[in-house]
Order: C-alpha cells, then sequence, then structure tokens
C-alpha cells in the first residue's frame, strides 16, 4: 500500500488541528452528565456541536429512544475505503465530576472514558473537511449510549450494525496509547450454582448421603484450576493465553448449617475468535460431570462480554495507521494484545470489520480521577486525521501499489 503522506500534507493537518476549539468541544461533552443508560442529553449536545460546524447529522434511534445516536457521514466524490470513528458518549455510574482544564490537563467525568477521544474525533474530521486532505473514500462518525456495563448491553451499537453504520475498518478512541493492539481476548463472566434439594439444616440432623454444595464449590474450584493447566497451553503470540478464574464463592449462613446452595463467579477468557460454543461446551461439561458424581444441580449463566479478535499485521488499516503515528509521533507502535473488551471486540465478531483501538494516554477511567493531556488530544487528533487519509484511498491505488 501507498503512503500517502507526504511531509507538507503532515505539517498541513498539524497545523490546522486547533487545540483551542478541540479542548472546547472536549469540555462542551463532559459539562453533559451522562451516566449509561441516560445519555440523551449529551447526544444532543454533540449533534448540535457537529450542526453548528456545518455538518449533517443524522439521529438513529438504533433501539434506544432514550438517546438516538449521532452519525455523521463525510464523504468525498471518489471512490474508495470508509474509515470509522467509533465512540460511546456515557459514562460509568459515579458522582458526576464537572470538566476543568487546569495546567494543561483536562479533568471531569469522560474525560479519558471517552469525550475527550470523541472530541479529537470530531477535530479530526474538521480539519480533513478544511484540508481537503481526503483524496478518496470517506469518515463515517458513530456516537452512541449503552457501552459501560453492567448499566448497558451495548444494544445501541449491536442495532447501529444492523442497520449498517459500519465502515471498512473502525478506530476507537479508548485510553491506549502504548502498543497497537492487534489481538485480544474474549471474556464472560460465570455465575455457577450449585444446588440441593431440601431446606438448610443442622449438620447433625442431615440424612445419610445428602449431597454437599459447598465440597462440590470446592471441587469445581480444584476441577478449574486443572482447567487453568491444561488452558495454558491456548496461546497467541498477542492476545497471550486462555485462562479461567474464580474471584467469588458464596454459601451457608453459619457454621453448623448444612446449606442448600453455592454460588461461584468468575471470568473466562480465550485467545480464539469466533470459539465462544467449544468454550461454553468445554465448560458445561465439567458442570455436568460434577453434578452427577455429586448429586447436586449445576446452573450456569455465563455471559459472553465479547468474543476474542484479531487483525492481520498486513491489514491496510494497520498500515494506514502505522504510517500516521510514524508522521506524527516519529516511530511506529509495536504489536500488543487489547487488555480490555471494548466495542472493538462486537465490531469484529458482529460487522467482521477490522477494529483498532487508539486512544490517548490518559488515566482514571472508572474513577473520579480522570485525566487527559490536551497535548495528547491533539496528538491523537492528527493520527486520526492522518489515518484517514491513506486509509481512505480508492482501490485502484490499492491495486496498483501491489
Ligand atoms: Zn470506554
Amino acid at each position: 500500500m501507498i503512503n500517502l503522506i507526504s511531509p507538507q500534507l503532515v505539517e498541513k493537518i498539524r497545523r490546522n488541528v486547533n487545540h483551542q476549539r478541540l479542548l472546547d468541544t472536549a469540555m462542551a461533552l463532559i459539562e453533559v452528565p451522562s451516566p449509561t443508560c441516560s445519555a440523551g442529553a449529551v447526544a444532543d449536545q454533540l449533534a448540535s456541536l457537529l450542526q453548528d460546524d456545518g455538518f449533517e447529522v443524522e439521529r438513529p434511534v438504533a433501539n434506544w429512544p432514550e438517546a438516538p445516536a449521532v452519525v455523521v457521514r463525510f464523504a468525498t466524490d471518489q471512490p474508495g475505503r470508509v474509515l470509522q470513528f467509533d465512540g460511546h458518549l456515557d459514562t460509568v455510574h459515579l458522582p458526576f465530576v464537572p470538566p476543568r482544564h487546569e495546567h494543561g490537563n483536562l479533568y471531569g467525568s469522560g474525560a479519558s472514558d471517552m469525550k475527550g477521544g470523541i472530541a479529537a474525533f470530531v477535530e479530526a474530521l474538521r480539519v480533513l473537511r478544511d484540508t481537503h486532505a481526503l483524496v478518496a473514500g470517506g469518515v463515517l462518525l458513530t456516537a452512541h449510549d449503552h457501552h459501560e456495563g453492567p448499566w448497558g448491553d451495548r444494544r445501541q451499537l449491536y442495532a447501529l450494525i444492523k442497520a449498517g453504520y459500519i465502515g471498512n475498518a473502525v478506530l476507537l478512541p479508548e485510553y491506549l496509547a502504548d502498543r497497537l493492539p492487534i489481538a485480544g481476548r474474549g471474556m464472560a463472566i460465570f455465575e455457577t450454582h450449585i444446588s440441593r434439594d431440601g431446606q438448610p439444616i443442622h449438620e447433625v440432623l442431615r440424612p445419610p448421603q445428602q449431597p454437599d454444595v459447598l465440597a462440590t464449590g470446592a471441587e469445581l474450584i480444584l476441577r478449574l484450576r486443572d482447567l487453568q493447566q491444561s488452558l495454558e497451553s491456548r496461546t497467541h503470540p498477542h492476545a497471550g493465553t486462555d485462562s479461567v478464574f474464580v474471584g467469588h464463592i458464596q454459601a451457608g449462613e453459619i457454621y453448623n448449617q448444612s446449606p442448600t446452595e453455592c454460588v461461584l463467579q468468575g471470568t473466562r477468557r480465550w485467545v480464539t475468535p469466533d470459539t465462544v460454543e467449544e468454550v461454553k461446551l468445554e465448560f458445561n461439561q465439567i458442570l455436568e460431570e460434577l453434578a452427577k458424581t455429586s448429586c447436586t444441580s449445576i446452573e450456569v449463566n455465563f455471559k459472553v462480554q465479547g468474543d476474542a479478535f484479531s487483525i492481520s499485521s498486513e491489514d491496510p488499516i494497520i498500515t494506514a495507521f502505522q504510517n500516521a503515528h510514524q508522521a506524527v509521533a516519529g516511530n511506529t507502535l509495536s504489536f500488543g494484545n487489547k487488555p480490555f473488551v471494548d466495542d472493538g471486540n462486537a465490531f469484529s465478531a458482529v460487522a467482521g470489520i477490522p477494529a483498532l483501538t487508539h486512544g490517548p494516554a490518559a488515566t482514571g477511567a472508572h474513577t473520579l480521577q480522570e485525566c487527559v493531556s490536551v497535548a495528547e488530544l491533539v496528538r491523537v487528533a492528527q493520527v486520526y486525521a492522518l489515518t484517514a487519509v491513506g486509509y481512505c484511498i480508492s482501490k485502484r491505488d490499492d491495486l496498483n501499489a501491489s
């Protein structure tokens, strides 16, 4: 793939990213509280900011009338790829922290996760328009609610994907800047309920052969430890290894009463995309065998948070991103894993498009101390704009180059 980024173009893009305008946009988004499932007002704010800027804004309901999504299509008249900028406007349910700009840093709810990143998308879009740097294809900006769990269930993102609001590749501005995450593990939270018939009973009054739910819970932990050992051989060069982890066990009321239920919670993570069903089956088999030998019944709620994903290091989005990063920061990023599950996992599993997470090196996500430097927001806005320039070339250019 050819590198369309000339030094002059890099300079033009860098010069056109307006620090103050970007900061103002981020503060305007942060000042509207938007806990997950209540992002309607901030979506309206983003829509009116974009409209004031002269962009045509669509507001698809996308299965969440409380907060219709915000969509802008910025297209050239030449055929080419479409790069999607996607972000979530909702924030975790913590007390609201208003925006504050101090010594080059921006604070407030969503500064890091991810209103700062969305403001950088908006600034990148403005710069692409003002500089006419995009020669083919286009950019699709989408912003939505329903991301942060356990409050949201990503229904709005799934509805947007289903309705066709997708590009040929997508960028997500989650706070990850020190590597290029070309793979990540899938993750499920499990909650197993081990139970027996009958009522809780004093230990000395137990009938003979009464199933022991606590001992069964302990046995399950041991069997999952064996599973963990066998999972260590399932590896991916960037995503890491499969794993199973128990973090919580609960049973019984007092020391000499035999309980009827034991609950275990934990996580199961995997590196191979598209293996959710196998992973579930393997887990269920362990439970079924144990239920049989322990004469208990075992039910499980296996909640998949996202599938594993990987992007080919040869994908045009990787090349375009690395060229952009090189131009702005002077180096390319080394390949690594994505430590968390984000909306990129859904884009890759459901929409089948490569999803790249790269955002400002921000801190304090999911705390009251979210902080991002304005310099970082400026940097990612430049990287986003230049990635679009390199990626959205016509298919013909691509063929000529290969
Ligand atoms: Zn986030």
